[in-house]
């Protein structure tokens, strides 16, 4: 059973260790019930895009979640619906921006699909202020070099706007993920400002890789590293180094409230790499601070 004083504790402990003055998660959930309530009863069911069993944490209404969030120090977050078919972004993007007009410490949070009106929607969006944008190239089964995305990523590059994106062959395999497909697209487009969702899990080397390549690149830390992800997927020790060195460019990324662990456990995993207590602070919040701001 969860403890929920203990796991607030646990957080807040650790926070206050670092003398932080909270946590900044560039990788956070929230999307409307009837989606959420599908999300997760794909991970009950423990469907095709999950492998194995993954008993959510952190369930309830968005406010309960919003208020666990506030009860550990996490100051600012994102809300990261993903559009998987054509013709939800435009839905999502409405109900994510109510969100985030709602909640001051949310970011303003948006999607896209390869189709026609993206290009248009997504600069629209960045005109009006969208802060960060989220895909996801194995749950929509899309290829990332479809033209229909040249304008998005051109827009998103223009504009300096971040997007996550969701490449890496983790859980399980899509036709589209890994590093090469989205390797092309940041070769035509090099100063694309993309967030690597859980550091590019499996293929940790390759993301690796374009991080150093292109400056504008980032790595989230996305349960990378917890004894969950470590079990099937674990991180080389000989990339740590690496790591160590791209400081500026990792952020804290938890999937809250989709994981099968206490939210401390990710702030542990983080600890026990041994890349030490500067390089958790750039992590946990300053990086994601100078990127984003604290407020819009
Ligand atoms: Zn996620």
């Amino acid at each position: 059973m969860i403890d929920p004083a203990d796991d607030v504790a646990h957080v807040r402990a650790w926070v206050d260790a670092l003398g932080l003055p909270g946590l900044f998660d560039a990788h956070v959930h929230f999307m409307p019930a009837a989606i959420m309530d599908r999300v997760w009863a794909h991970f009950d069911e423990r469907g095709p895009l999950i492998g194995r069993p993954w008993p959510i944490r952190y369930r309830g209404s968005d406010d309960e979640r919003l208020a666990t969030l506030r009860s550990f120090g996490v100051r600012r977050f994102s809300a990261l619906p993903y559009a998987h078919k054509p013709g939800v972004a435009d839905f999502l993007n409405g109900w994510a921006r109510d969100f985030a007009e709602r909640h001051d410490e949310v970011l303003w949070s948006a999607t896209f699909y390869p189709e026609p009106s993206a290009g248009s929607y997504v600069e629209g969006l960045i005109e009006d202020g969208a802060e960060i944008f989220k895909v996801h190239v194995q749950v929509g089964d899309f290829d990332p070099r479809d033209a229909l995305l040249d304008p998005v990523w051109a827009a998103l590059a223009d504009s300096e706007t971040p997007v996550v994106v969701h490449a890496g062959s983790g859980p399980v395999a899509g036709r589209h993920t890994g590093a090469g497909p989205i390797g092309e697209v940041l070769s035509r487009h090099p100063r694309l400002p993309m967030v690597v969702a859980h550091m590019g899990a499996p293929e940790y080397a390759d993301f690796l890789v374009l991080a150093e390549k292109y400056e504008r690149v980032r790595l989230d830390t996305t349960m990378a590293f917890t004894d969950f992800f470590d079990a099937e997927a674990p991180y080389p020790a000989d990339l740590l180094p690496r790591l160590h060195d791209l400081e500026p460019r990792v952020l804290l990324g938890s999937d809250f409230p989709n994981i099968p662990y206490s939210y401390a456990h990710q702030l542990e995993a983080l600890e026990r790499l041994g890349l030490g207590d500067d390089w958790l602070r750039s992590v946990c919040w300053q990086n994601a601070v100078e990127l984003f701001g604290l407020r819009r």
